[in-house]
Formats: C-alpha cells, sequence, structure tokens
C-alpha cells in the first residue's frame, strides 16, 4: 500500500492538538488533524453564562510558546473589535464562550483539519515504516485513511461516574450535557447535584437562584469532607512547571499514584470566588424565607436506583458511619472525566510503552513508543506526568517539546526551569558525611 505519507496525524482536536495545529503551521509540517465531532466544540454543556475559563488568556493556544502567533488570543480579541472592551474588562480570564469561538476561529484558519473523521485503528506498515490511520466518516459512513510518520494522540478525557452511581447514568445527567438538559431539569420538583469539582459548584450556582420560585428542591451531595477551594497560591501554581514535571515523571510508580490522589485539590476544586458568591447567594436568598436546598459534605453515594419515577440515594457518612436515603427527581452527576487508552491503539500496541497497571507508559517527552520518538500523546499522562497534563496553561509547552522530537529543533524555545523553588533534592547538593 502507498500513496502520499504526512509528516504528522493528529487524532482529535481539542484545545491541545489545535494548538498543536497552529504551532505546526508556520514550520511548513506536513500535518493533519482528524476529530469524530462536525467542527471545535469545547464543553457546550457546560457554557453557563458568565463563567470564565480558569486559567490567564496567555493560556491560550500558542502565547506561552511564542508569543508572536499569528493564532493567539489577543490576535483574536483584535480581529473581532474586542480587544478595548478586554482591556477596560482589567481580567486575566477570558469568558469560556470567548475561548471556545477563539478557538473556532483558529480551527477556520488552518487548512488541515478534518471533521467527522473517528479514528477507528492505528497500524504500522513496516515496509515504508509509517503509521497507517483509519477513520470512519461520521457524516457519510466512508472509511478514510492517512499516512504518517508521526502520530499524535489528543483525545481528552469521557465523562465518568463512580461505580455506585453507573446504575443510573442512562437516566442522570453528566454535567457535561447540563446545559441541554437545564430547562428539563428545571420543570421537575427536585434536583441533586453529585460531586464536588468546579462543574458542581457552577451548576449549583446557575440553579440556586430559582430553586424556590421555580418550584424545585435543590441538593448538592460531596463525599470530600468539604468544599474545598482550589489551591491558587503562587507557589503551588509554580508546580505546573518544567521542573516539577520532571520531578514527579522520575518518582517511582507508586509515589506518583500516592501524589497523584493527593494533588486532585490543587486542581479539583472550586475557584475560591465561586465558593464566596455560593454563600452570598444563599445569604441574600435567605433573607426571604427558607431556601429549598440541602448541602452534604462526607456524604458518599453508596447506592443509587431509578424507579421509573424517581432516583433513590442510599448515602453513608463517612465520620458517623451512617446510612439513610434520599429521593430526587432529577440527578445531576458533576463526578468529572477519566482519561482511557483509546482501543484505536490495540493495532501498535507492540510497538508501545505499558506500565504495570496496563496504562501507556508516556516518556517525559510524551512519546510512548519505546524511544523511537514517532507516536506522542496529549493529556493523556496525568498518571506519569501529573497534574500539568490537563492544564491548558501547559499546553503550548508539551506542543514546543512534541515539535521539537518531530522536527528535531526547538522550533520554540523550550524553558527548562521557570520556577523560584527547586523540586526534589537541589542540584549539587552535599552526600550526607559517609557516603563521601
Ligand atoms: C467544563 C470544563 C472546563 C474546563 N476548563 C478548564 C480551564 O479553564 N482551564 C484548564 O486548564 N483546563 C480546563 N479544563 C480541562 C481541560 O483543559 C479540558 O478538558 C480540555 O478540553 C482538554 O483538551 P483536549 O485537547 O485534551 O481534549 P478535548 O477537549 O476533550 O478534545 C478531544 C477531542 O478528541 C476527539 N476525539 C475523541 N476520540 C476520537 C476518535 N476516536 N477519533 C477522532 N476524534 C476523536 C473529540 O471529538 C474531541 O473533539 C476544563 C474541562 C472541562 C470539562
Amino acid at each position: 500500500m502507498s500513496g502520499h505519507v504526512h509528516d504528522l496525524v493528529g487524532v482529535g482536536i481539542g484545545p491541545f492538538n489545535l494548538g498543536l495545529a497552529c504551532l505546526a503551521q508556520p514550520t511548513g509540517l506536513d500535518a493533519v488533524f482528524l476529530d469524530r465531532a462536525d467542527g471545535f466544540r469545547w464543553h457546550h454543556g457546560m457554557m453557563i453564562e458568565g463563567a470564565t475559563i480558569q486559567v490567564p488568556f496567555l493560556a491560550d493556544l500558542v502565547t506561552m510558546a511564542d508569543p508572536t502567533s499569528e493564532f493567539s488570543f489577543l490576535r483574536w480579541l483584535k480581529h473581532t473589535g474586542r480587544l478595548y472592551p478586554f482591556y477596560i474588562r482589567e481580567s486575566f480570564y477570558a469568558l469560556r464562550t470567548e475561548y471556545d469561538a477563539y478557538c473556532r476561529w483558529a480551527a477556520e484558519r488552518l487548512p488541515g483539519l478534518r471533521w467527522n473523521h473517528e479514528v477507528i485503528a492505528i497500524e504500522h506498515d513496516p515496509a515504508e515504516d509509517v503509521y497507517v490511520v483509519r477513520a470512519m466518516r461520521t457524516d457519510t459512513g466512508e472509511e478514510s485513511t492517512v499516512r504518517a510518520r508521526h502520530v499524535v494522540v489528543g483525545v481528552g478525557t469521557r465523562p465518568t461516574a463512580p461505580p455506585a452511581l453507573r446504575g443510573v447514568a442512562e437516566t442522570a445527567v453528566h454535567s457535561a450535557d447540563y446545559l441541554r438538559s437545564r430547562d428539563a431539569l428545571r420543570a421537575t420538583d427536585s434536583i441533586t447535584i453529585v460531586g464536588s469539582g468546579q462543574s458542581a459548584a457552577e451548576i449549583y450556582r446557575d440553579l440556586v437562584e430559582g430553586a424556590r420560585d421555580g418550584g424545585y428542591r435543590l441538593d448538592w451531595i460531596t463525599r470530600s469532607p468539604r468544599f474545598f477551594p482550589m489551591e491558587y497560591t503562587k507557589l503551588t501554581l509554580e508546580m505546573t512547571s518544567p521542573e516539577y514535571t520532571d520531578h514527579f515523571h522520575a518518582l517511582p510508580i507508586a509515589m506518583r499514584q500516592h501524589l497523584g490522589r493527593e494533588q486532585r485539590s490543587l486542581y479539583k476544586g472550586i475557584s475560591a470566588d465561586l465558593i464566596d458568591d455560593i454563600y452570598d447567594t444563599l445569604y441574600r436568598l435567605s433573607a426571604d424565607g427558607p431556601v429549598p436546598t440541602t448541602l452534604l459534605t462526607d456524604t458518599e453515594v453508596i447506592a443509587a436506583e431509578w424507579d421509573g419515577a424517581r432516583h433513590r440515594l442510599r448515602l453513608r457518612h463517612g465520620q458517623l458511619d451512617e446510612t439513610h436515603e434520599r429521593e430526587t427527581a432529577s440527578l445531576i452527576l458533576a463526578t468529572g472525566y477519566a482519561s482511557e487508552t483509546p482501543p484505536f491503539l490495540a493495532g501498535i500496541a507492540d510497538r508501545l510503552d505499558w506500565d504495570a497497571l496496563g496504562r501507556l507508559d508516556v516518556a517525559r517527552d510524551y512519546s510512548v513508543d519505546g524511544g523511537r520518538g514517532r507516536v506522542f500523546v496529549q493529556n493523556g499522562e496525568e498518571h506519569t506526568h501529573g497534574l500539568t497534563a490537563p492544564d491548558l496553561g501547559f499546553g503550548a509547552w508539551r506542543n514546543s517539546s512534541i515539535l521539537a522530537s518531530i522536527t528535531g529543533r526547538e522550533v520554540y524555545p523550550i524553558e527548562r526551569r521557570i520556577a523560584f523553588q527547586e523540586f526534589g533534592v537541589p542540584h549539587g547538593a552535599l552526600a550526607p558525611e559517609a557516603a563521601r
């Protein structure tokens, strides 16, 4: 089999591979990107009015790699006549709807993006030493094939729920689909939100205002011991850095597992402003009488069922080890997202690295193919690289690293050190007396 061979094929066109496409554009690389969706859409189920992205606008697709790029958020503001209003607004945080529109604007300026292409398999052609990517057209049902020397997998994460709630996944609404279901939710007499991250809080804030007048009860349940804020202090933010990622990546797998659980609060919490806004809203609403709402912490859903009309939840309080039941007409699962190993990698599994837990063993340069430097992943390496994996602010750095591996040169300067603190044992530290 022969045919045109591209330098690079990207699978999935979320912000991370879209950023790669923008940064690859000026290099002359022959790159194509495939996505099963019919166009760029960023978390439309959570495009709640007024919601902002949780990282500064500099964490756009390109700026941290190339501040002069034609694909920057500032260029989009200028292009749409929003630069001066953004300047006067004096906030680092773009509206989520702006970020979505900006990404779509960037996507529309890139020739190599192919939508309606669901990748179903990747094989290796040993004769030409290239990868053969097979995709199914989601609009026509036809199959198409792309051949490339390098593959970058950026298929993101998928909505998930704890095992106890999987039985009601059909009747419950995952936060990823919130806006599409909002009106139907509000039309019921009781809504329960399960989860304690940013999405759960945004949905609670969005619904609490109308609880009394809308005639529905609104409950918010989390197994976390408290509604905790995302940690945003600057020395902690230094962990979103190349050198902390070096440190984390070099740790033994057991320590990485432990830290992965421990560090969840750093980026899986709620923005402090939103927590206070929710409190102030409850305070204001309660001035006119009791607000029909219950907020429960340290309370885990241990069983859930749908009886054809209502959800019945069995709950256990962690500290008291007591169980009780609650019923609700509507159930919102703000229970997060999980990354999984894409099934379409099965055809090249023998060329990839796997860890003791059967996950992709992602090298520090984001490659997964035994040091060949031809197959890379984006936002699928939280277990090997830590909290930088899903962070929009680190996307440009990772893309600069992947492009350097693909082109063999540092197309964009790659910072090795950005933090004031050192992670691990300082360089040049004196060894203990005995060891000298
Ligand atoms: C509501 C929400 C808000 C967030 N806000 C922030 C924020 O403010 N700051 C931050 O740092 N992070 C944020 N995140 C986390 C993270 O940055 C985002 O999830 C981001 O979208 C991840 O980008 P991605 O490119 O990895 O994947 P995604 O955006 O998930 O895109 C993956 C793409 O792959 C495509 N795809 C999947 N499988 C296939 C296949 N087989 N064939 C072809 N295409 C396929 C999908 O159609 C999709 O378009 C947020 C996450 C959520 C859910």
